[in-house]
C-alpha cells in the first residue's frame, strides 16, 4: 500500500529549471531529466549540460547521429587546459548556462567558485580567472571605443563640437557599466557570488563591429549599428525562476532607467543658452532608454526574457516607462518645433 502510495506522488525535478514535476522526459543525449517544457535538447542547452558532466555517467545517445565521444577524442587539449582538479570526482559541478551570466545548479556552488581550484569551469568566458578589475577594464575601454565610433560625425568636428563625441561616449560606457553593476549589487544583496567577466561570444561580435566601425570611419561611410556587449555580470547560484532571479534580472534596465530619467531632467536644467549641450544631455539620456529597452526585448540571453517569467506586471510597468521616456526623449531631440532644447 505504501509503495503503491510513493510510486504516484513521486516527483522528479527537472534538470533544467529545477522544479518537481510528476512526469518528466529523459534527454537521451545528456540522460537528465526535464519537465515538458525543456525537454527539447535546445531549451534545456544541452551541449552545455553534457559538457559540464563531461559524460561522466555515459548516458545512452543512441540516436542523432552525433558521437560525443569522437568529437572529445579529437580535441584533447580541451582537456587539460581544465584547471580543476575535481572534475573527475563524484561530484557533479554545473556550468555557467547558455546565457553565460547565470549558474544553475545552487547546490554545487562552492565558496570562492571564481577561484581556479573551484572546481568549476566557465565556458565562454575569457580570462576566467584574472581580476574582475581588469575585465572591467577591458569592456570599458571597448564600449567607449565603440561608442566613440558610432558617434563620430564629420559636421560635429566641423562645427567644432568635437567635445560631444567623447561626451556621448563617456555616457554610453556609464549606461553599460551602472547596467551590470545593477545586476552585480542586487546579486550581491542575496549573497550570491558575482562578477563581471569578458564574454568570448560577446567579444568576437565586438571586434567584429569594432574593426567594421573602423573600416567605415576609414572609407567615410556610414558606420552601421554594432552590437558592443564585450562582457556582462555572471551570478552563480541562481537555478531558477523566482523572486531572487528576478529582481536579479531587472535590476539592469531599472539602473537605466533612473540613470536616463535623471539625465533627462538634467537636459532641461541646462539653460537652453548653452544649447547644444542640453541637447547632447537628452542623447545621454535616450541611449540608457535605448539600452535599457533593448535589453527587456524577452529574447534569448537578454534580461527581458527572464523578468517576464518571472513577473509579466514587472515587465509590462518598467517596459511602459522605458518606451514613454524613450519616445519623450527622442521628440525632444528631434522634433524642433516641439524640442525643448532649443532657444526661442
Ligand atoms: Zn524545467
Ligand atoms: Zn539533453
Ligand atoms: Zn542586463
Amino acid at each position: 500500500m505504501e509503495k503503491e502510495f510513493w510510486r504516484t506522488i513521486e516527483m522528479e525535478k527537472c534538470y533544467h529549471c529545477g522544479e518537481l514535476f510528476s512526469q518528466t522526459f529523459r534527454c537521451d543525449k545528456c540522460g537528465q531529466e526535464y519537465c515538458n517544457r525543456h525537454k527539447d535538447p535546445i531549451d534545456h542547452e544541452c551541449n552545455l549540460v553534457r559538457e559540464s558532466l563531461n559524460m561522466q555517467d555515459n548516458p545512452s545517445h543512441q540516436h542523432g547521429g552525433f558521437n560525443y565521444e569522437d568529437s572529445y577524442a579529437q580535441r584533447p587539449q580541451w582537456t587539460e587546459q581544465t584547471p580543476s582538479p575535481n572534475r573527475r570526482g563524484p561530484e557533479r559541478r554545473g556550468t555557467t548556462d547558455g546565457s553565460f551570466t547565470w549558474y544553475r545548479e545552487q547546490r554545487y556552488v562552492p565558496e570562492n567558485a571564481f577561484d581556479p581550484d573551484s572546481g568549476i569551469e566557465f565556458k565562454g568566458i575569457l580570462f576566467p580567472y584574472k581580476s574582475e578589475a581588469l575585465h572591467l577594464l577591458v569592456g570599458a575601454t571597448l564600449i567607449f571605443i565603440i561608442g566613440f565610433i558610432g558617434f563620430y560625425n564629420e559636421q560635429l568636428i566641423e562645427l567644432d563640437l568635437t567635445w560631444s563625441i567623447f561626451m556621448l561616449a563617456g555616457f554610453y560606457t556609464t549606461a553599460f557599466l551602472f547596467h551590470e553593476f545593477g545586476h552585480r549589487q542586487v546579486a550581491k544583496h542575496f549573497g550570491l557570488q558575482t562578477k563581471f567577466r569578458l564574454l568570448t561570444f560577446g567579444m568576437i561580435i565586438t571586434v567584429i563591429g569594432l574593426v567594421m566601425g573602423i573600416f567605415s570611419l576609414l572609407l567615410n561611410t556610414v558606420a552601421l549599428p554594432s552590437l558592443a556587449l564585450p562582457g556582462a555580470v555572471v551570478v552563480l547560484g541562481l537555478d531558477k525562476i523566482n523572486r531572487q532571479t528576478g529582481l536579479t534580472k531587472i535590476a539592469g534596465p531599472t539602473v537605466n532607467l533612473f540613470y536616463g530619467f535623471i539625465l533627462l531632467i538634467i537636459s532641461f536644467l541646462i539653460p537652453t543658452a548653452l544649447y547644444p549641450l542640453n541637447l547632447f544631455m537628452g542623447y545621454a539620456a535616450a541611449l540608457n532608454f535605448i539600452l535599457g529597452g533593448f535589453n527587456l526585448i524577452p529574447l534569448g540571453i537578454l534580461d527581458g526574457k527572464n523578468i517576464l517569467q518571472w513577473n509579466k506586471g514587472a515587465y509590462f510597468l518598467i517596459t511602459l516607462w522605458m518606451v514613454i521616456f524613450l519616445v519623450f526623449t527622442l521628440l525632444n531631440i528631434y522634433i524642433v518645433e516641439i524640442s525643448l532644447y532649443i532657444p526661442r
